[in-house]
C-alpha cells in the first residue's frame, strides 16, 4: 500500500479527491487510481478485487470490485475512475492532475466527471462506518476503468463476472454528475435509448444537362429526409420527452458541378422513449425508408429508388426505474440535505445504467455537471460535503426501508 494512501482520512471527500485526482487515469490507463481505492476501501472492511478484462482490438482494462458485509440485502454503487484526456494543459488553470484548490473549489480532471461522486461515497461509507458499525446488509463498488473509452472491457463483463461469481444485487446507485445546475436539481431514473443508421441510395451517374439519362439520387434522399424529419416519431411519455431523430450527415462526396452523382447516403441517430423497442422502431424507419424511396413526386417517371438501410453501432435501450423505495429514498435524502426536492428525469444521453438495469433498479445522481470534460474542471468543496452527506443519508435510509 503507498503510504501517501494510508496518510488520507476515508471520512474526508477532499482529500480523498485529491488522492484520485493526482492518479493520471485517462482511458484506458489505471493511473494508480484503482490502487488508490483499494487502498482507502480495505481498512474499512471491503474485501477488494480488481479483475482485468480484455477484447481483441481494444486494450486490456482493469476494474475493481469491493464489497463490505456478506448477507442481506445489497446496495452497489457503480461509476469510474477513468477520465478523458486533459487537452492541452497549457489552457489549463493549473495542472489537470494537481487538485489545486482556488475559492473553494477544487481543480482536475475528473472532479466532477467522477472521481469526485466516487470520493463522496468511499467518506459517506466511512462516516456510516463509524457510526452504525458497517452496513445493515451489503454494499459494494462497482468501478470500470473503461467508461470513457469503448466501453467494452469495463461494466458489462464486470457484471457479468460478478454475477458468475454468485454476486446478486438488490439496487444500484450510479455517481455520474446529474445536475445541471445546482447540487439537488436532478435525479436520472432512466435513460433514453439510442439507434443509428446509415442509407445509402443508389442512382445512375450522368451527365446534367442529359438528366432522363441518369437517376439522381439526390431526389430520393432528399424525399427520405423529408419523410424522416417531418414526422415526429411521438409525442413523449409521462416519463419521456418525444423521441428525436437527428440527421448527422448527408453525404455525395461529388467534387463536380456538371456530374449527377451515383449513390447518396444519410446518416442518423435516433434518442427514443418507451414507446419503442429497438425493433419496433427498425420497423417504423424501415417502413418509412420504404415509402420514400417509392414516392416519385421528386422523379417523375422512376421506378422506386434502389437503396439501402444499415444499422450502425450497438442499439442501446431506453429503461426506466419505477418510482419506489429506491427512488424514494433518493430523493429524501436530497431533500434532507439540501431541502430541495429533485427533478426524477430521464433526459440526456445514454450511460452505464443502460447495463446494471438488467440486474436491479437503478438510479442516477452526483455532482453538478456543469464542467465535466471541459479545461478547469472543477468542483465546489461546498458541493462535494452535500453529496457526502446525501450519500450517507441514503444508505441509511436504504437499508432502513429494505432491512
Ligand atoms: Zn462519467
Amino acid at each position: 500500500m503507498p503510504a501517501t494512501h494510508t496518510a488520507i482520512d476515508p471520512a474526508d471527500p477532499a482529500a480523498v479527491l485529491a488522492a484520485l485526482i493526482r492518479c493520471p487515469s485517462v482511458t484506458p490507463d489505471e493511473g494508480g487510481a484503482l490502487a488508490c481505492l483499494e487502498a482507502l476501501l480495505t481498512p474499512l472492511g471491503f474485501a477488494v478485487e480488481r479483475p482485468v478484462f480484455e477484447d481483441e482490438g481494444t486494450p486490456p482494462i482493469e476494474n475493481l470490485f469491493a464489497r463490505a458485509g456478506s448477507q442481506g440485502p445489497h446496495l452497489v454503487f457503480a461509476g469510474h475512475t477513468d477520465v478523458v484526456p486533459p487537452g492541452d494543459a497549457r489552457d489549463w488553470s493549473h495542472d489537470p492532475f494537481a487538485a489545486a484548490v482556488v475559492d473553494g473549489e477544487m481543480i482536475g480532471r475528473g472532479a466532477v466527471d467522477m472521481k469526485g461522486g466516487i470520493a463522496a461515497f468511499v467518506a459517506a461509507c466511512a462516516r456510516h462506518a463509524t457510526k452504525h458499525g458497517g452496513p445493515k446488509g451489503q454494499i459494494s463498488f462497482l468501478i470500470t476503468g473503461d467508461e470513457e473509452g469503448p466501453a467494452i472491457n469495463g461494466t458489462v463483463k464486470l457484471l457479468e463476472w460478478a454475477r458468475q461469481r454468485g454476486e446478486r444485487f438488490d439496487a444500484c446507485l450510479v455517481g455520474e454528475p446529474t445536475n445541471p445546475g445546482a447540487l439537488g436539481d436532478m435525479i436520472k431514473i432512466g435513460r433514453r435509448g439510442s439507434l443509428s443508421g446509415e442509407i445509402v441510395v443508389n442512382g445512375r451517374q450522368g451527365h446534367v444537362a442529359y438528366p432522363h439519362l441518369a437517376d439522381n439520387p439526390v431526389r430520393a434522399a432528399v424525399a427520405i429526409a423529408d419523410l424522416l424529419l417531418a414526422t415526429p416519431l411521438d409525442e413523449g411519455t409521462q416519463a419521456f420527452q418525444p423521441s428525436n431523430l437527428e440527421i448527422t450527415s448527408i453525404d455525395v462526396g461529388n467534387a463536380s458541378v456538371n456530374v449527377i452523382p451515383a449513390r447518396c447516403s444519410i446518416r442518423f441517430n435516433v434518442r427514443y422513449n418507451d414507446t419503442w423497442t429497438v425493433e419496433t422502431l427498425k420497423a417504423e424507419l424501415q417502413a418509412r425508408v420504404g415509402r420514400a424511396a417509392a414516392d416519385s413526386r421528386l422523379r417523375p417517371g422512376h421506378e422506386s429508388a434502389a437503396f439501402s438501410l444499415v444499422w450502425r453501432d450497438r442499439p442501446s435501450p431506453s429503461f426506466l426505474t419505477k418510482p419506489g423505495p429506491l427512488t424514494e429514498a433518493l430523493v429524501e435524502a436530497v431533500e434532507s440535505v439540501t431541502g430541495r426536492r429533485p427533478e426524477l428525469s430521464t433526459s440526456g444521453g445514454t450511460s452505464d445504467a443502460r447495463f446494471i438495469k438488467d440486474h436491479c433498479p437503478v438510479v442516477e445522481f452526483g455532482l453538478v455537471g456543469k464542467t465535466m470534460h471541459m479545461v478547469n474542471e472543477r468542483v465546489a468543496l461546498s458541493d462535494l460535503e452535500g453529496l457526502t452527506e446525501i450519500y450517507e443519508a441514503f444508505i441509511s435510509r436504504w437499508f432502513a426501508t429494505v432491512a
